[in-house]
């Protein structure tokens, strides 16, 4: 007898607390209990019960390829053969940092660790470490994983006072930090190590940069010495070949990298000139360190997927995912409901509205509309039609290489009755 995503779920809380390993995956935020996930292939994800939906997570971005991609499954099977981990140099890393260096101009060392969270803190300590300054500059609505100093998060006025946004986070771990609204240049001085900024915000649903902001900031950081950091872990090798420096032509000092660089397996990266990089222990000063940094089999998984993707790989993915982006706008505009879906590049975003509005250009105006209550009806309906979008609205819509027209055009199906469900 099989168990039911209710059993598995029941079963997890006993041992895992709220039966998960990230929050985002408990449904906290739109109800109900979440699918138990047995397996992947392509662009389909299918549960404990059997059934078989179009995943539009992937993942929150880990997954470009799609799951299962037998390119990365033989990687990773011929890889683990040898051995997965060592304490030793490996030749895996050295690639997958060829292929990061190689994409991208003006990156030309990075070094590796096992998440994007990693990445982004171990960022930071370097441009401290650098700049020997104390304060960072961070956007409202900006996620740049759960260390503590960059948990101050969205919106509130406890987050604008630089407050800890998570009990256990103490007010001197985020003492130095600054919350700025993004999509309006700051005003820097001499105190400020770095600005951390998502090229495209991801994690208040998608918000657009607008223009002139990233090189608004690149201007004020070079102004007052600060260094500018990219936080690519979701647009790194998904908005474009070389990511957010090749679509928005602005180059940031640092760069953090995650998701699709593992190939499905936990790796992040953090970069920059290589003289900045000397900072780095064993070379310079700032320690940093990681017992399975540049795992074996993830720089396999990640450098097969590196090299699955060519320049027109990237055209492919965005002619896809705007295409589908219009349609499923369009359809559910038609069918009683307000969308509005912002795109960058294959990046789009959902917003549900009761009436006529405009894409958000901050967090006061996205959580508006992320917390009117829509996206958790239509949720429902799309998953009771086989349809898997992000349990919560502040995700965006991830669209992978194994997405086609059966996929989208099942979709567009399922979003016109949901809509009509939902309105
Ligand atoms: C996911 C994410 C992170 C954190 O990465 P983890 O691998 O979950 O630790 C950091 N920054 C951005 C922009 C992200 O989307």
């Amino acid at each position: 007898m099989t168990m039911t995503n209710e059993a598995w779920f029941d079963r997890a809380k006993i041992v895992i607390p709220g039966g998960v390993d990230s929050p985002v995956r408990s449904f906290r935020s739109v109800g109900g209990t979440p699918y138990t996930v047995v397996s992947g292939s392509g662009a389909y994800v299918t549960d404990v019960e059997g059934t078989t939906y179009v995943d539009y997570v992937q993942s929150y971005g880990a997954s470009l390829l799609g799951h299962a991609h037998p390119d990365v499954v033989a990687a990773i099977q011929s890889r683990a053969a040898l051995g997965t981990t060592f304490g030793a140099p490996t030749q895996g890393e050295v690639e997958l940092a060829e292929a990061m260096v190689a994409r991208v101009t003006g990156l030309e060392q990075v070094r590796l660790v096992s998440s994007g969270t990693e990445a982004v803190m171990s960022a930071v300590r370097l441009a401290r470490g650098a700049t020997k300054r104390s304060k960072i500059l961070k956007f409202d609505g900006c996620y740049h994983g759960h260390s503590d100093a960059l948990l101050v998060a969205g919106g509130s006025g406890v987050a604008q006072m630089g407050l800890p946004d998570s009990a256990g986070v103490t007010a001197g771990a985020v003492g130095d930090t600054l919350v700025a609204p993004y999509n309006v240049v700051p005003t820097l001085d001499e105190s400020i190590a770095a600005v951390l900024v998502e090229p495209v915000a991801a994690n208040m649903n998608l918000v657009a940069p607008a223009p002139g902001f990233l090189a608004g900031l690149r201007a004020e950081c070079d102004r007052v010495g600060a260094l500018l950091i990219f936080d690519e872990v979701i647009t790194g090798f998904r908005l474009a070949r070389g990511g957010a420096e090749e679509y928005f032509g602005i180059t940031p000092d640092i760069w953090c990298f995650g998701k699709v660089i593992g190939g499905g397996l936990p790796v992040g990266a953090f970069g920059g000139s290589r003289e900045l990089l000397s900072n780095l222990a064993p070379l310079g000063p700032v320690y940093q360190a990681g017992t399975l940094s540049g795992n074996p089999l993830a720089t396999a998984a990640g450098v097969t997927v590196m090299n699955a993707m060519d320049t027109a790989s990237y055209v492919v993915l965005t002619t896809a995912a705007q295409k589908f982006a219009r349609d499923l706008e369009a359809v559910i505009r038609e069918n009683g409901l307000y969308a509005v879906i912002p795109t960058q590049g294959p990046l789009l975003g959902l917003f549900l509205a009761p009436s006529e509005v405009s894409a958000p250009s901050n967090f006061d105006e996205a959580k508006v509309l992320c917390d009117n209550g829509l996206y958790r009806k239509f949720f429902h309906e799309m998953l009771s039609r086989g349809i898997a979008m992000a349990p919560g609205s502040y995700e965006i819509m991830f669209v992978s290489m194994a997405h086609g027209s059966r996929e989208f055009d099942r979709t567009l199906q399922a979003a016109a009755e949901s809509a009509r469900a939902t309105a």
